[in-house]
């Protein structure tokens, strides 16, 4: 056993501290940015937003919505091939897990939809069977982008870029709907795995997504000052009309559904009442979130606080933000954002 004594910060440890600046509106802030990749010779150019590939949000509409800002989907990979063909295929990801099915699923979606990028997700990317799935993965498909994940450590991540992803999704247990630091008791604090992630990938010339955990605009802009390439959320595109979901009536406040890739919802309803097996735990858990309404308003709001933060400390452009960030470390309970209702 050893203790790694070094201090790790999540998101609500830290405030970006205001620098001067020349910037006299946040209208003058350039959100979008263009990418090149370490083995697929593509280049994407838009906001590096990604909603998650998540039940609740990751529909058809939401994709519509999301491709008009020039930001991404990670498809649910429970989506027919026949729904992908309806998405722009160069603003949404084909998700595929580990299982051989989904490899096949993959092969049989390419006859029908033109894949440029393909998502490789699992709860837990440090398997040597995950590598091999991305081997094989860039093997046939050499000129897709490769997102793969989750891991939260520096090496693994060189790993995934060297098996041939492009961007390498961190985060084990930030999720809003995720269990895992609770159940399995393992996890790393998302700000600090972004950081030390985001080195290892830019030292190979390959590039981070930052998934979940975050709870409002301002996190965003950590993530993007802490060296995120791409930053990925569910929660904060749950709760709208795109949810495809039935809105649930209580005390006369509407609700919709949002529940954890891995909660029980999930499992039941793309298992079976066994698909869960004797031997797994779940590690998700089923939220209400109030209902929003058009997805649009929230994503102007986000753009909006994230060029806020730009203003602040005098970036022109996103690039620039990783560059003009010093966090001061805070304390965790004042910085928290209070979820309680405000009249
Ligand atoms: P959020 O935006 O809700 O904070 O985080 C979304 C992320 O949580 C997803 O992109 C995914 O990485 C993670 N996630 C989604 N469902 C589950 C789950 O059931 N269990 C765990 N451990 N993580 C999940």
């Amino acid at each position: 056993m050893r203790i790694d004594q070094d201090i790790k910060l999540d998101y609500d440890d830290v405030l970006i501290r205001p620098k001067r600046s020349t910037l006299r509106s946040r209208g003058d802030v350039t959100l979008a940015r263009e990418f090149r990749f370490p083995h697929s010779n593509k280049t994407w150019q838009g906001v590096p937003i990604i909603v998650a590939n998540m039940d609740a949000i990751a529909t058809v509409s939401m994709a519509k919505i999301m491709t008009q800002n020039k930001m991404m989907v990670a498809m649910s990979k429970y989506l027919s091939p026949e729904d992908f063909t309806k998405v722009d295929s160069n603003y949404n990801f084909f998700t595929i897990g580990i299982r051989d099915e989904d490899y096949e699923k993959l092969s049989a979606a390419a006859n029908h939809a033109e894949i440029n990028y393909i998502c490789i997700d699992a709860a837990n990317a440090y398997t040597e069977r995950f590598v091999e799935v991305v081997k094989q993965v860039r093997d046939n498909y050499p000129e897709a982008v490769i997102m793969a994940g989750n891991v939260v450590t520096g090496e693994m991540t060189e790993e995934l870029i060297l098996a041939g992803a492009d961007i390498v999704k961190i985060g084990v247990g930030p999720g809003s709907a995720c269990l895992t630091r609770r159940v399995a008791g393992v996890g790393y604090p998302q700000l600090s795995a972004v950081i030390e992630c985001a080195d290892a990938a830019h030292g190979l010339k390959g590039l981070i997504c930052a998934d979940g955990g975050l709870k409002s605009s301002g996190d965003f802009a950590k993530a993007f000052g802490a060296g995120a390439d791409f930053v990925m959320s569910g929660s904060m595109f749950a709760g709208h009309d795109e949810s495809e979901m039935k809105i649930i009536e209580r005390n006369s406040k509407k609700y919709l559904p949002y529940y954890g890739s891995s909660s029980d919802k999930a499992i039941k309803k793309h298992y079976g009442e066994d698909g869960k097996k004797n031997y797994r735990a779940s590690e998700g858990r089923e939220l209400l979130l109030e209902y929003k309404g058009p997805v649009q308003h929230t994503i102007t709001e986000l753009l909006g606080g994230i060029r806020s933060a730009c203003t602040y400390v005098g970036a022109e452009k996103l690039k620039e933000l990783s560059k003009r960030t010093t966090f001061i470390r805070v304390n965790r309970q004042l910085n928290t954002i209070h979820q309680g209702k405000e009249e």
